[in-house]
């Protein structure tokens, strides 16, 4: 046995178990360490993480994004970029507070007092510790490299102080305010969700909700009455006016129903009169036995006429539209529900009862009095609060706004400094611009950001700036003040600076996504004096981080981020917010390039739920698939489209992973036999080589380029796809054209360049595929960087584009003649006299193509053919029109001339490629295939000899399968024993001998075909 060199592979890689082991190395030689000393001082690359809610442990959702910005920051790593890698974990906010009360059984703001705030902040700060805890393991499974345990929580003092100051900053600016006014609202969460929010994705289902005609009696004209629609029931005893479009027509029906005459075309109507008319027609509202206040009809140009009635019922309390009217008409304003959503007492009869509970309630009573015209369902897609689900009402409340008025071209303006990927995210973002409104940022809640708000009596609003300025001005409860959070924060009264008079702090909490925005200043150390070593590991995240808080001019050096990444749906969130913090303390966009990416559904395109039994916990994948083919999964697709990810593609993923581990395995085996021991200094690869070796190396060098292009585009998909069709030429062309060569163990340069290519190629795919390049890195390179991660990016020449052609082209010739040996049922193992080419420059491969196709000969020429072109009905049909008969008959009947570029001139038309049909059929005896310009012809005519040889393939085959069966390495040598039969295939003894390595050939009667070991 020769000496082994290689540590022979397995047929079929255990993912899994390759990976685990692959960590344990990379724990204990400290690869990632040593990554970034190499790259110490060298080009900056700035990657800020954006935090990933810790309420949960790793789902492949996040593990797609995480996947990501691993891989570019491998691949930045590669290439020597110094980079920084600090995680970062969400930790306030609804997220952790709705899971903590669901772990509690707490199921109202009522509950979560009653429990009490301060041992509800502390379950909720281990809510944060345990899911941190869980999606760091879950991350370092996937293989992504980051600074674990120094990572960014934005629940630290520290993150909170920073956004404090870009609050008092916004109030200097004068664009703070508190607004009255009617916003979208959780019943269940008892706050009121901004406008951003509801970019989440599930905000809108569709849901089914009564839909009620009703009927408004007109005061002064009697029998007569408003008709109106709405789907929200609960709204009507806050009904205050009804609204007409001025400009439209309306009709009176005979049984005195007014309504808009384009909703009723075919009606009758025994009056008509335009919208402006009947405005100041008052009317009895449907409850004003509950509600005592004048109704009356007002003008809206916004009215519209393709749904309803053509009036809309108008409660300036349930409604963001109506509340403006509202405003613009001095209408009241009648607010009847509570916080969670239930009647005030002042509602009689309904007060107590939730939205949903009422609704029944007023259609029986509308019904009863004889005021409901029509009920039924209505299915629309509806907003639900993205925490809880609970479906979402308007409410009229006071909340703190962040105006957006002076702020909205100077955002434009930065972002069209940002290169987008894929660049209609851009455009959103932009969209998103134009379109927002004033930032809604108080939440009625508890675990949050404290908004560092003192009102004051005297009117004088004050804001604190941080937590020194807070201290300056306190007036007790210092002592108590754990972390700047509720309920401690609210027992620290401060004094007014106009009055100085002692004032408190509003109740409210910050969204959470000032949280998130404010990372690259407050981990970056913005405006900050000195280093402070732990500095940002204060508050909650006191012995959770290491986060140093570092000086100004470390800022400088990182801000703005040269990237980031995240899922499309943070366009309106943490994009846009960081956008607006950025913009608002430094003019500039705090980003240069951003990756976004579509939607994650299952295999089968479903959304992924709990409840529906699709979803996919990463534990899960990792056992059953592995980090490095779930990465695959998620690196080869177009960032532009939803991924369907799942099992099912995991297994074919794997059956791609086989071509390249069996190329290395064939690799492994015949170098192993031969001895073969490369040196990490020749890949430079010099010497004499065969021409097929010359084309593996520049192939390689083509693969990186495309490669390269790739990653620098942002788009792991290209790289895939270069990846996938270098494979292919490897294993299916080089590998399998040079077997012989191997077989002899005597032709160097043959596993040189194997070697150099399969190198090469592990360093390209490292970023992707970390664990199974490594380890096979670690097996094939001997003398050089213990791990392809140290490697760095493969340095190559350009590539020789003009012989990469050529091969392309008789790989393409290659391909034809398969699939022309296909139409005419011959197997491949049968060879064939001769082979016609047209149209393809590969004469000076000749012989490769001869032997690829299994043909004596190879002619270069005209191939001799019948064309038919038929045209392609669906694309041709509506472009010709009444022409098209013209045009099929002339193709019929033959008459049409052939252009270049597969285009055909027929009838005086001229019909592109994907407009015709085209069929080449070989005259008797030929089999004939064509694409792209490339025609070729296979003369299928069978004589004795061909026929024999045929015979001798099948014997080989065979023989070699017997080889396989009975284990035989292979290297052994055999004896072959022939029934009498096959006596006349002994014309070729010596060939068969040297193919199935036998020492002899023996002929014996009627005996079965045999070997024995020799
Ligand atoms: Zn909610
Ligand atoms: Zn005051």
């Amino acid at each position: 046995m020769a000496e082994q060199v290689f540590q022979p592979l397995p047929t079929v890689p255990d993912h899994p178990a390759l990976e685990e082991a692959v960590l344990a190395l990379w724990e204990r030689e400290g690869t990632f360490e040593a990554v970034r000393e190499q790259n110490r001082g060298g080009p900056k690359f700035s990657f800020v993480d954006g935090p990933v809610t810790a309420n949960k442990t790793l789902g492949v959702h996040t593990a797609w994004g995480r996947t990501l910005k691993d891989v570019f920051q491998r691949y930045k790593g590669l290439r020597g970029f110094d980079q920084r890698y600090q995680n970062g974990f969400d930790c306030q906010g609804l997220w952790i507070e709705v899971g903590v009360e669901q772990g509690l059984g707490l199921n109202s703001k009522r509950d979560i007092e009653d429990y009490g705030l301060e041992k509800f902040a502390r379950k909720c700060r281990d809510l944060v510790v345990w899911s941190a805890t869980e999606l760091i393991a879950g991350c370092k499974r996937l293989g992504q490299w980051m600074d674990w345990g120094n990572d960014y929580y934005t629940f630290s003092d520290t993150n909170i102080e920073y956004v404090w100051r870009m609050l008092k900053t916004v109030h200097e600016r004068d664009w703070l305010y508190r607004g009255h006014r009617s916003t979208e609202w959780c019943p269940r969460c008892g706050t009121s969700i901004s406008q951003h929010e509801l970019a989440m994705s599930g905000v809108y289902q569709e849901r089914a909700d009564p839909s009620l005609y009703v009927r408004f009696p007109l005061n002064d004209r009697q029998g007569e009455s408003l008709v109106i629609w709405t789907t929200t029931p609960w709204t009507l005893p806050a009904n205050v006016a009804a609204a007409v479009n001025p400009s439209a027509e309306y009709g009176l029906r005979r049984n005195g129903e007014w309504v808009a005459v384009a909703r009723y075309p075919d009606e009758e109507f025994t009056d008509r009169t335009i919208g402006a008319d009947m405005v100041g027609w008052t009317y009895a509202g449907p409850f004003d036995d509950l509600v005592d206040v004048e109704h009356r009809v007002i003008p809206w140009e916004d009215v519209s006429l393709d749904e309803g009635t053509g009036i809309v019922h108008i409660a300036p309390g349930c409604g963001g539209e109506d509340f403006e009217l509202g405003q613009l008409h001095e209408l009241p304003v009648i607010t009847p529900v509570n916080e969670s959503g239930h009647f005030y007492d002042r509602f009689g009869w309904l007060h107590g009862l939730s939205t949903a509970e009422a609704a029944d309630q007023i259609v029986g009573n509308l019904g009863g009095r004889g005021l409901l015209v029509e009920a039924g369902l209505y299915t629309h897609r509806y907003p639900h609060c993205w925490r809880c689900d609970t479906p979402l009402i308007f409410r009229i409340a006071d909340d703190w706004f962040i105006s957006v008025r002076d702020l909205r071209q100077p955002m434009l303006d930065a972002n069209a400094t940002v290169e987008w990927t894929p660049e209609y995210m851009g455009k959103r973002m932009d969209d998103w611009l134009r379109n927002m409104g004033d930032w809604n940022i108080s939440r009625r809640r508890y675990y949050g950001l404290p908004l560092p708000f003192y009102p004051c009596p005297c009117g004088h609003l004050n804001v604190i700036g941080s937590k020194s300025e807070l201290e300056e001005r306190a007036l007790g409860g210092l002592e108590q003040l754990e972390e700047l959070r509720r309920p401690w924060i609210d027992r620290v009264p401060i004094t007014c600076e106009a009055c100085g008079e002692g004032v408190e702090r509003v109740t409210e909490v910050g969204d959470v996504w000032l949280d998130a925005g404010i990372v690259p200043f407050a981990t970056l150390g913005w405006q900050n004096d000195e280093w402070r070593p732990q500095g940002y590991a204060t508050g909650a995240a006191r012995g959770l981080t290491t986060a140093d808080l570092p000086d100004h001019a470390y800022w400088e050096e990182w801000f703005p981020a040269d990237w980031v990444s995240e899922m499309r749906e943070q366009i309106r969130l943490w994009f846009y917010s960081q956008l607006f913090m950025s913009v608002v303390l430094t003019g500039r966009a705090p980003f240069r390039r951003v990756l976004g990416y579509e939607k994650m559904l299952d295999e089968n395109g479903r959304e992924m739920h709990g409840s529906w039994g699709n979803m996919i916990e990463a534990n899960d994948a990792f056992a059953r698939m592995g980090a490095d083919v779930m990465r695959w999964q998620y690196c080869a697709q177009p960032p532009d489209r939803n991924l369907l990810f799942g099992f099912g593609p995991a297994d074919s993923i794997k059956r791609e992973v086989l071509t390249l581990w069996n190329s290395v395995k064939f690799f492994v085996d015949y170098a192993n036999i031969a001895s073969f021991r490369p040196s990490w200094s020749a890949l430079n690869l010099e010497g004499d080589l065969a021409p097929l070796d010359r084309w593996l190396v520049e192939r390689t060098h083509a693969f990186v380029a495309d490669a390269e292009a790739g990653y620098e585009a942002y788009l792991t998909v290209d790289v895939m796809r270069a990846y996938e069709a270098y494979v292919d030429d490897l294993s299916n062309w080089y590998i399998r054209r040079s077997r012989p060569r191997f077989w002899e163990g005597e032709d160097e340069a043959a596993f040189k360049t194997l070697w150099y290519a399969i190198v090469q190629m592990l360093r390209v795919m490292a970023p992707i595929l970390p664990f199974v390049t490594d380890h096979l890195w670690r097996n094939l390179v001997l003398d050089g960087p213990a791990s392809v991660h140290l490697a760095g990016w493969p340095d190559v020449p350009q590539p020789d584009r003009v012989l990469l052609d050529e091969i392309a082209a008789v790989r393409r010739v290659v391909t034809l003649a398969h699939q022309a040996r296909n139409t005419s049922g011959l197997k491949l193992r049968q060879p064939l006299r001769r082979l016609v080419v047209e149209g393809a420059a590969a004469r000076a491969h000749a012989r490769e193509i001869a032997d690829e196709v299994n043909v004596k000969e190879v002619e270069f020429g005209t191939v001799e053919a019948e064309l038919r072109v038929k045209p392609h009905l669906p694309a041709l049909g509506p472009r010709l029109g009444r022409e098209l008969p013209a045009v099929r008959q002339a193709l019929q009947a033959g008459e049409f001339e052939e252009l270049p570029g597969g285009r055909f001139r027929a009838a005086g038309h001229e019909l592109e490629p994907d407009e015709v049909l085209v069929e080449r059929l070989g005259h008797e005896g030929f089999a004939v295939a064509s694409a792209d310009g490339v025609t070729v012809a296979l003369d299928t005519t069978l004589d004795e000899e061909l026929v024999l040889e045929g015979r001798v393939r099948d014997l080989i085959r065979q023989v070699n399968t017997m080889r396989k069966e009975q284990g035989l390495e292979l290297t052994d040598r055999v004896v072959l024993t022939v029934p009498a039969e096959l006596e006349p295939l002994l014309r070729w003894e010596e060939h068969i001998k040297n193919e199935v390595l036998a020492v002899e050939i023996r002929v014996d009667g009627d005996a079965d075909l045999s070997i024995a070991k020799a």
